[in-house]
């Protein structure tokens, strides 16, 4: 897939899925920026692996749940890139626990940056899009804001909501050829599911027809793919990369 001369922003991409994504890109010609909020360190490295592949990488700071940073941050990317052409929306956490004790502000801390996150970001570049007549807005969603997951009622309550804002603003923008979709990942091998006790570990996998947990590489090519030019007819959708969890 030929990507050269696009310009894509990943947030949340020093580490995991979204590092995956950033590199796939890379590999496939366009530059890249990565947004972080604290692991400059990781970052840095990333964006010497991108430009390994010769082509233009950026690395900016912002936490994606305040609009302020997210403002600054994109009037960063601007100063040096024409525009975005494909904003990826990975930045996410968890704050698991049951919904009886679930504390007010695991529910706020979750909901804001899983979800008002990608309001902020993609009100950010979207009016540019629009300007330019096109782009791409990829959001990644999760498999358990499909199916519900007991512990994670505050994640999957947002990544629910990131499926209906994508298929809102997949209809508000279709006609300015822009498209917007989702990614449903299963279980895949990152920081965030390597926290997870080795018994619920072995639970999940038995829930997996494919058998195996996935990895950032398997949600990257098809992130990529929606990223694409031959993508270009896909929009509102819900992909899921979940070795068939949900069906
Ligand atoms: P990860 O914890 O390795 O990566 C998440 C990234 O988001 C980190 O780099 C983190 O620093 C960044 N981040 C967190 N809060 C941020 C903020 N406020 N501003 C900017 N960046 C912030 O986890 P991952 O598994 O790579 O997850 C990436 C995305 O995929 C997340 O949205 C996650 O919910 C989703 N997802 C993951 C899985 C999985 O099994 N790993 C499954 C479904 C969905």
């Amino acid at each position: 897939m030929d990507m050269k001369g696009k310009t894509v922003l990943v947030t949340g991409g020093s580490r995991g899925i979204g590092k995956a994504v950033a590199l796939a890109f890379a590999k496939e010609g366009a530059n890249v920026i990565i947004n972080y909020i604290s692991d400059e360190e990781g970052a840095t490295d990333v964006i010497k692996e991108i430009r390994g592949f010769n082509v233009e990488g950026l690395a900016v700071r912002a936490n994606v749940s305040k609009a302020e940073e997210v403002n600054r941050m994109i009037g960063e990317i601007e100063e040096n890139f024409d525009g975005i052409d494909i904003l990826v929306n990975n930045a996410g956490i968890t704050k698991d626990g049951l919904f009886i004790g679930m504390k007010e502000e695991d529910w706020d801390q979750v909901i804001e940056i899983n979800l008002k996150g990608i309001f902020l970001c993609t009100k950010a570049v979207i009016r540019k899009m629009i300007k330019q007549k096109y782009g791409r807005v990829i959001n990644i969603s999760s498999v358990v804001g499909v199916i519900g997951n007991p512990g994670q009622v505050n994640y999957c309550a947002s990544k629910a909501g990131v499926i209906g804002f994508t298929k809102s603003l997949a209809r508000e923008v279709a006609s300015r050829n822009i498209t917007v979709n989702a990614i449903a990942p299963g279980f895949i091998e990152t920081d965030m599911t390597g926290v997870l006790p080795q018994d619920i570990k072995k639970s999940i996998v038995g829930t997996i027809p494919m058998k195996r947990y996935g990895k950032p590489e398997d949600v990257a090519n098809a992130i990529v793919f929606l990223g694409s030019s031959k993508a270009g007819y896909i929009t509102g959708q819900v992909i899921h990369v979940d070795g068939g969890m949900a069906m």
